[in-house]
């Protein structure tokens, strides 16, 4: 690769493999399920790790714990069906635990090892004002895997299960305050809603109604974002947006928020 072709944002829609890690279920969807659905249409392999299972996702602690867990895990079938996602990994880690969790960089290198993706999707642990821990740890943790995971030292343990490392040439962080793509998800936008509305646990009643319309907003705020690149074409409505990463421009790089 020369430097003129590093230097621009790495090509989201060039991927062929990707695999998307959220610390509970429905962060996907509600950050970037339009994304998603363009990938899977596209013909992309997209599969799914989630970190916790969701357990702690009720204020009501009747609901709360394993049984929520359960269903939530249902609830993500059903919603990756929606939008085309072929494959779902799970931790199955506490929720609101995840900052305890010593080896969590670790355990998500080995489904990345496993899984061998092109494209790895992390939720932004650089967001301002993120004040869920499970958010900025699961970022973190991901950023941490991408960087060590294509590294024989790191991990070793994991050539014994027949897992040899993987260094994903790109990262896209979602949920970020730093875009530089800018998505066109006019055609999926009824996708994505029907995909966060799948959480049913989570969102039912008028709490449906209102991430239906906080949906359309944030879809029409993000459609006037200056970003540095538009995919697949100018948004006449809704997009998403996202900082894509060359693994190259990924350390050490006095700029990288700028770019
Ligand atoms: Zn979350």
């Amino acid at each position: 690769m020369d430097l003129e072709a590093l230097l621009q944002p790495a090509d989201l829609l060039s991927a062929r493999h990707v695999l998307a890690v959220a610390p509970h279920p429905d962060d996907i969807e509600v950050g970037i399920g339009g994304t998603i659905a363009l990938l899977a249409e596209r013909g992309v392999v997209v599969e799914y790790l989630t970190l916790t299972d969701g357990g702690a996702g009720s204020a009501d602690p009747q609901v709360a714990g394993a049984g929520l867990a359960a269903v939530r895990k249902r609830e993500l079938q059903t919603s990756g069906a929606i939008l085309g996602v072929s494959g779902f990994h799970w931790l199955d880690l506490a929720d609101t635990g995840l900052a305890q969790v010593s080896d969590l960089a670790k355990r998500i290198a080995t489904v990345i090892r496993q899984v061998r993706p092109d494209l790895l999707l992390s939720m932004d642990p650089w967001l301002p004002y993120e004040v869920h821990p499970d958010h900025r740890a699961a970022g973190l943790a991901t950023a941490d895997a991408f960087a060590l995971a294509g590294f024989p030292e790191y991990s070793p343990e994991d050539a014994s299960r027949g897992l040899a490392p993987h260094a994903c040439p790109v990262i896209a962080f979602y949920g970020t305050s730093r875009p530089n793509t800018k998505v066109a998800i006019d055609a999926y936008i009824e996708r994505k809603i029907a995909a966060i509305l799948a959480h049913q646990s989570q969102f039912s009643g008028s709490e449906a109604e209102f991430m239906k319309s906080i949906t359309q907003f944030q879809g029409a705020t993000s459609k006037e974002a200056d970003t540095r690149v538009t995919v697949p074409s100018e948004p006449l409505h809704f997009a998403e947006l996202l900082k894509v990463m060359h693994r190259r421009l990924t350390h050490y790089n006095t700029q990288a928020e700028w770019m």
